[in-house]
């Protein structure tokens, strides 16, 4: 077995932004959970293009991201 694989590339789901799925138009920043699915291991909130989430949204998101970190919710990095 020597075919490549390309392991970057993320399993192919719904491009649409997860948010206007669920209708939701008010992200939660007291919800940590939920947004840790949006930033990377080392506390970044994740691109665009690969959360899939659209422009307002992706605002919206970045908002709450930077509110929950204010308020010690979301670690601003990784430690260590
Ligand atoms: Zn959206």
């Amino acid at each position: 077995m020597s075919r490549p694989q390309q392991d970057a590339m993320p399993p192919r789901r719904r491009k649409t932004c997860l948010f206007c799925a669920d209708k939701v138009d008010y992200i939660d920043y007291k919800d940590p959970n939920k947004l840790r699915k949006f930033v990377t291991e080392r506390g970044k909130i994740l691109p665009r293009r690969i959360s899939g989430n659209c422009a307002s949204h992706q605002r919206t998101l970045s908002q709450a991201i930077k509110r929950s970190r204010d308020i010690a919710l979301l670690a601003y990095a990784a430690e260590g």
